[in-house]
């Protein structure tokens, strides 16, 4: 059944979407697929719906419906289950490009983002009880609650989650609204330039959790922070809940005004620092746990002493790992899991070549090399050029003129809009942004 869909529909978004996939049961004429998470489920229901359906019904005449399970609640429901395919789903980062797409529009939040899935340890004690507080006393206890700690720390996750536990505890009773600070720039340009100041009122103080990642941003941006100062004001004066997260405490914004500075510290500061090794542990073993991957105790030790400073990049490494045993179908020997954690903190960066990522692109949309790198127009060759231009910039460095000049002897100006559609394509697409990640992988991996 996979592999007459796989005909029916582009490689990239079979890879993404129905890989991962299985049937389970077919009784009284109803198939169930059983996709990964939420997400593939929804996506898959919407986009390939009929396409499977269709699949399923040339394949045999009693199928009447298709219904779509998450993998992962499956066994509240007892099935006789037949297993077609079965292969674990990204962690973080990987996944986040699906969840993205979730994000609640009223709240802005990702619903991927739960205090459940949040592991504590020494490290990150103090800010995970100072958030437990606030989501029970919402405005009183602790107000603003500051957040501050180093890149990939858990900072995102931990005050969205504040947000989406207040959500599910008071359901419409309150209203929360979560923000990047450049996103709260943005809207000030915005309304300055369309002599629209009352919108940012509007958006902004008519909530009763205000959640703002990032916060260092708006530091030097005095319209910004002249705004910030009278929302935060009029938030705290109603004590509505104010969350901000920063990667450094407030005294060290340098530009920060005096009189933010102040009003930040007149509330909770916590900071999340390092995770200790054994905390460090914990977290891999949760999260293989939660996919189902098996890794011996001297990988998982290897892993734990590399990456010692960012949560992130153990993610980035346990999705590499997972890579490798779908792609491969193999286990995950000592080995290869060596050289996959070397290759992951070590940069493999400068073993790359052009000539490395053209296969890699070529093979991946299943075009020729010629004409990845030619310049006929033709639909089904521009994505893929496009995104073998971007990858030299972002993989390389190579030069506009150089990748112009490797890529059908184009002007320059071609490399620099290439590189630009696809980067901020990546940004508006999480379709895209899957391609991307899973080329580099092939990438990498060939080194
Ligand atoms: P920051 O905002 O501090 O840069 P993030 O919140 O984006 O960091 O965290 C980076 C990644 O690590 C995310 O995928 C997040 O889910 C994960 N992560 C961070 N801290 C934890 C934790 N304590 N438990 C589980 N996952 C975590
Ligand atoms: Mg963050």
């Amino acid at each position: 059944m996979l592999s007459d869909i796989e005909l029916k529909i582009s490689r990239p978004n079979f890879l993404t979407w129905l890989k991962n996939s299985r049937l389970v049961e077919n009784q009284d004429g109803i198939a169930m697929v059983a996709l990964p998470n939420n997400f593939a489920k929804e996506w898959v229901e919407v986009k390939y719906h009929k396409l499977i359906l269709g699949s399923m019904r040339d394949l045999s005449g009693s199928i009447k419906k298709v219904e779509y399970v998450v993998e992962g609640n499956l066994s509240k429901k007892p099935l006789r289950q037949k297993i077609v395919k079965r292969a674990p789903i990204g962690f973080g980062d990987g996944q986040l490009a699906f969840q993205e797409m979730r994000v609640d529009p009223k709240t802005n939040l990702n619903p991927r983002y739960t205090l459940n899935s949040f592991i504590v340890g020494p490290f990150n004690e103090l800010a995970h009880s100072a958030t437990a507080a606030i989501i029970e006393n919402v405005g009183v206890k602790y107000n603003p609650l500051f957040i501050y700690g180093g890149v990939g720390l858990g900072k995102t996750h931990l005050i969205q989650a504040a947000g989406n536990e207040i959500m599910s505890l008071y359901k419409d009773a309150v209203r929360v609204k979560y923000v990047t600070s450049e996103k709260f720039t943005n809207d000030v340009v915005w309304a300055i330039r369309n002599g629209r100041a009352e919108e940012i009122k509007k958006n902004y103080r008519d909530v009763d959790v205000l959640i703002i990642d990032d916060i260092q941003f708006i530091g030097g941006k005095e319209k910004t922070e002249e705004e910030f100062f009278h929302t935060f004001n009029a938030l705290h004066e109603n004590n509505k809940q104010i969350i901000i997260s920063s990667d450094r405490p407030p005294r060290a914004i340098p530009t920060l005004e005096e009189r933010l500075r102040s009003r930040f510290e007149g509330g909770m500061i916590v900071d999340i620092s390092y995770p200790e090794y054994e905390s460090r542990v914990a977290i891999i073993k949760t999260k293989l746990q939660e996919h189902g991957v098996e890794l011996d105790d001297s990988s998982i030790d290897i892993i734990a002493k590399r990456v010692q400073k960012n949560i992130r990049e153990i993610e980035g490494i346990l999705n590499k790992l997972l890579f490798y045993q779908t792609t491969y179908k193999k286990a995950l020997d000592t080995n290869t899991v060596d050289r996959i954690i070397a290759e992951a903190t070590q940069q493999s960066m400068n073993k790359v070549s052009p000539s490395q990522i053209i296969k890699a692109v070529s093979a991946f949309f299943e075009i020729s090399s010629n004409d990845l790198l030619g310049r006929a127009r033709n639909k089904e060759f521009v994505e893929p050029r496009q995104i073998a231009m971007f990858l030299f910039r972002d993989m390389l460095s190579m030069s506009y003129p150089d990748i112009a000049n490797r890529v059908g002897k184009r002007d320059h100006t071609t490399a620099i809009y290439a590189y630009k559609k696809i980067d901020s394509g990546i940004k508006g697409s999480s379709d895209l942004s899957q391609k991307i990640m899973m080329i580099k992988e092939v990438v990498n991996k060939t080194v």
